[in-house]
């Protein structure tokens, strides 16, 4: 394993195709995200089977995000475009209409939904086409919303808008979300992402369509609402991972607070061994040009060093002119990161049950011993992402009997969920098993010395309970 944080890339028309797939995967791509804002199931279908095909290719394990768009809230459809100035008027229609200009500085919309029109208190501001012109509401009346212009700025039909300072309330799970949930329980996704969660109660909602389809699925919150910032632990306790969403969450709340709120919510989200993806806008040059600015660089390697999993491209794999080589530039640049990373130096966590406390301590003897690998059996993944928790220096792998259990690995950091092995409720057999494995995988060498970390008796989840240290006598005597 070159790197120990991993790359979701954004599959999209730049990237379908089986050879960049292949490109990009050896590159250094973990996870692919299909975009749910875009596309129709059958694209998406057929971005999956070249991405499964060409992972089979190249013998690696490569994990399945589907991004569930949620109510995106958008301007309806516009006559023209408008030029809006500063103090223009623009008032929003309770009913549906064509938006049109109405006098030379007045204009009149509707949006996509309506209802959210009812929680507006005057003062407050809309945020149009992705943040660039804001709005303040002035009036409020039965028939429509009054608002002044703060900013010149150019609207269009079916931009997206922002309510930074209203609790809007709505059901984050919509009926295309709905469809598109099932199409990603059928297709076997391996993770979820939710737009626009305010709360607990929206990943449960997302938690109650799996239970009911007998599903098991990573369901990670996108953090892009300022609500969800306020909610964050209750978000973090329910759900199995976060994404740190910065497009829109730089809309909903003042854009020189998200790196202050990236760094808190990994932390949160570290603490909580949840594993975590800083998104959006990490390369975003790339979209259009060959190299990537300094800042940018700085992005990823500070995201890296802030904690994250996973660093993610949008546009720049998805529409940019060379999505390899956008995979290129992030891997290369977390290499080098990981060069200085504070491994070890990961331990101001709380220990929220015992096998925090088991992992704990399984982390420091591997760092002491200067193992060359921790190997985590895990029948549900826990144990391997309380062990990351700790960012030990040395690869951790994870041996498990679940397909599903070793692809929800794929986007925790340091984790090679590489071994899969049979069932069994006799301890003896399951080590002999990984052991032989791992031997045969090229990932133990009989004169270095391994940790390895187990549950006891077999097959309890979230029982970590059992520490062995292989060398040379050990290793011997379970190839045997
Ligand atoms: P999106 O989410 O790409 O689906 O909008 C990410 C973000 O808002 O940062
Ligand atoms: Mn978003």
């Amino acid at each position: 394993m070159l790197k120990k944080t991993k790359i979701v890339a954004t599959v999209g028309p730049a990237s379908e195709k089986e050879d960049v797939l292949r490109q990009m995967i050896i590159n250094g791509v973990n996870v692919f995200r299909l975009n749910f804002s875009h596309g129709t199931h059958e694209y998406h279908k057929n971005n999956l089977e070249s991405i499964r095909k060409v992972a089979k290719e190249l013998n690696v394990r490569i994990g399945i995000l589907q991004d569930i768009s949620g109510p995106k809230i958008r301007t309806g459809e516009l006559k023209t475009p408008f030029e809006l100035k500063k103090n223009d008027k623009l008032d929003f229609y309770r009913e549906k209409i064509i938006g049109e200009q109405i006098t030379n500085n007045h204009y009149k919309i509707s949006i996509n939904q309506s209802e959210i029109l009812n929680m507006l208190k005057l003062d407050e501001y809309i945020y149009l086409y992705d943040g660039s012109i804001r709005a303040k509401v002035t009036a409020i009346d039965s028939e429509k919303i009054e608002t002044v212009i703060e900013n010149d700025g150019f609207l269009n039909s079916n931009k997206g808008i922002n309510f930074p300072n209203t609790k809007i309330n709505i059901d984050v799970i919509t009926k295309k979300d709905r469809d598109d949930l099932i199409w990603g329980i059928q297709n076997e996704v391996d993770f979820l992402a939710i737009s626009f969660v305010q709360n607990a109660h929206d990943i449960n909602q997302v938690r109650e369509i799996l239970i009911k389809n007998n599903a098991k699925i990573a369901i990670f919150a996108k953090i892009e609402k300022f609500d969800a910032v306020e909610n964050i632990d209750e978000i973090i306790a329910s759900s199995d991972g976060i994404m740190v969403a910065r497009g829109d969450l730089g809309i909903e709340v003042p854009y020189y607070k998200v790196p202050n709120i990236q760094k808190e919510i990994i932390h949160k989200a570290n603490n909580a061994s949840k594993p975590v993806i800083t998104a959006t806008q990490m390369l975003f040059s790339l979209a259009k040009s060959k190299t990537a600015t300094r800042a940018e660089i700085s992005d990823v390697a500070n995201a890296v060093l802030d904690g994250s999993d996973a660093v993610m491209l949008s546009e720049e794999s998805a529409v940019g002119i060379d999505p390899a080589n956008a995979v290129d530039i992030m891997c290369q640049t977390i290499i080098e990161t990981e060069k200085h990373y504070p491994y070890n130096k990961f331990n101001d966590f709380e220990n929220l049950d015992n096998t925090d406390k088991v992992m704990r301590s399984s982390a420091n003897l591997a760092n002491n011993l200067n193992t060359s690998a921790i190997f985590s059996l895990t029948s549900s993944g826990k144990s391997a992402l309380k062990i990351s928790r700790y960012r030990p220096n040395m690869e951790i792998i994870a041996v498990g009997h679940s397909e599903k259990t070793l692809n929800s690995l794929s986007i925790v950091w340091g984790v090679n969920p590489a071994i899969l092995i049979n069932k069994s409720s006799a301890l003896t057999e399951l080590l002999k098993d990984a052991v032989k494995s791992a031997v045969e995988k090229g990932f133990i060498k009989e004169d270095k010395c391994y940790l390895l970390t187990a549950g006891f008796p077999t097959g309890i989840e979230g029982t970590s309970n059992l520490i062995r240290i292989l060398e040379k006598e050990q290793i011997s005597y379970y190839l045997k």
